[in-house]
């Protein structure tokens, strides 16, 4: 069974061809730009030479169109026939409290999606056109959405709830909601298996450190607290996003540099976090660098990063009662042994304690730590994509 995995952005279209037989990626590719003058694929095939195509994609149809006939091209295509594909699993980034698990889309489950935009205006439009581009393709193949929302569907009440009036919520359904969700769950299962333990037994931080990082408390295989709230915003701080702030900072800013709801929300999104305290960069290989060469505000940068997701560590071993293994993925928790070093850091009256040689790894799914440390930490690289594929392989039985 090949099952198409489609992750929509706003101008991005990622893609990748997962044969579930074997669990092999048949292709990956990315269309870029989609919308600009300049939009380019990138297609890869397993056995192939990258392929990058300068190719006009004035909107998502386009570029679904063009990444379908990639697929079949018989120079370096993979596929023979588009009927080859069984099923495509939709990345969708926001449910809402509706989807506590993976759907099969119709007409309700659409309506849905749509009807989240209202919070999520940044990230369900571009899903949603995916999923339509899709539709318009491949009319005959059933389409699976997978929530980024839906694992943090277990938080309770008390953990989910803001100190806010209740009205709110019931009005508007401002609560906590979570992100990163396919990647919490899938390395926090990876970790159980590498545990040689059942997921229900087991209390685990995952760390998911990218562009965007959440953290996030696994207990007993589900989802009991983290750190993004009603939007990916709050938190640590981020490449460009603040993280949790003082909430009366956005009166005081808006009056004191005369700005509008939508540039302090542009500030807090796109202005601050590492670049925001650096000013050098949002890329953390730039800010570690720039640290590397005596730059003091990109290493108060790094300690900042590392000493609230210590602080999240901490609270969530307390909100858990304990903790067996800590997780990092994600572009900055998979490749930056520095970081997560720093991170952990002063953590060994916990039982965390990562050996200094095994930590020197990247991109690799490694127990980093010591002999005789209690708590574990791995470096689990994340693999949403396979998340996405299994969740449609099960939904459609
Ligand atoms: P996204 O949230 O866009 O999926 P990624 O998971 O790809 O992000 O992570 C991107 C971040 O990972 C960037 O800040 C990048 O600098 C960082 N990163 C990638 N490789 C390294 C590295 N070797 N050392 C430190 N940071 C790294």
């Amino acid at each position: 069974m090949i099952v198409l995995v489609i992750n929509a952005g706003s101008s991005s279209l990622k893609y990748q061809l997962i044969d579930m037989n074997s669990g092999a990626v048949l292709v990956k590719g990315i269309c870029e730009k989609i919308g600009l003058k300049d939009s380019f694929i990138k297609h890869e095939c397993a056995d192939a030479d990258k392929v990058k195509k300068d190719i006009s994609m004035p909107d998502h149809k386009v570029a679904m169109k063009e990444v379908l006939a990639l697929l079949v091209d018989p120079a370096i295509g993979i596929i023979s026939s588009l009927d080859e594909i069984s099923a495509v699993g939709h990345r969708i980034v926001h449910g809402g409290e509706k989807f506590k698990g993976s759907v099969l889309i119709d007409d309700q489950v659409m309506k849905v999606i749509e009807d989240c935009v209202e919070i999520a205006p940044l990230h369900n439009p571009p899903n949603i056109t995916g999923i339509n581009a899709c539709m318009e393709t491949l009319p005959n193949v059933p389409m699976v959405a997978v929530f980024d929302t839906a694992f943090h569907q277990t938080i309770p009440e008390h953990a989910y709830l803001y100190g806010l009036p209740y009205k709110y919520y019931e009005k508007y359904k401002v609560r906590r909601y979570g992100f990163h969700g396919t990647s919490h769950k899938y390395v926090s299962n990876r970790a159980a298996e590498l545990l040689g333990k059942p997921a229900s037994e087991l209390k685990i931080v995952s760390c998911h450190l990218g562009n965007g990082s959440s953290i996030c408390a696994v207990k007993n295989g589900v989802s009991v607290d983290t750190s993004m709230g009603f939007t990916p915003l709050e938190g640590v701080p981020m490449g460009t996003r603040s993280g949790s702030i003082d909430p009366a900072l956005i009166k005081y800013l808006m009056e004191k540099e005369n700005l509008s709801i939508t540039e302090i929300d542009n500030l807090l999104n796109k202005q601050s976090g590492a670049l925001g305290i650096s000013g050098v960069s949002s890329d953390f290989r730039d800010i570690e660098d720039a640290a590397m060469e005596g730059n003091a505000r990109c290493q108060l940068v790094l300690d900042i990063f590392c000493y609230r997701i210590r602080q999240y560590i901490g609270s969530y071993a307390a909100a858990m009662g304990g903790l067996d293994a800590v997780v990092f993925t994600a572009g900055i928790g998979e490749n930056s042994p520095e970081l997560r070093a720093q991170i952990v850091e002063g953590l060994a009256f916990m039982g965390i304690k990562i050996d200094m040689d095994k930590n020197a790894c990247r991109g690799k799914e490694v127990n980093v730590s010591t002999a005789d440390a209690v708590v574990q930490t791995f470096v689990i690289p994340t693999n949403e994509e396979l998340v996405i594929a299994m969740d449609t392989v099960q939904v459609l039985g």
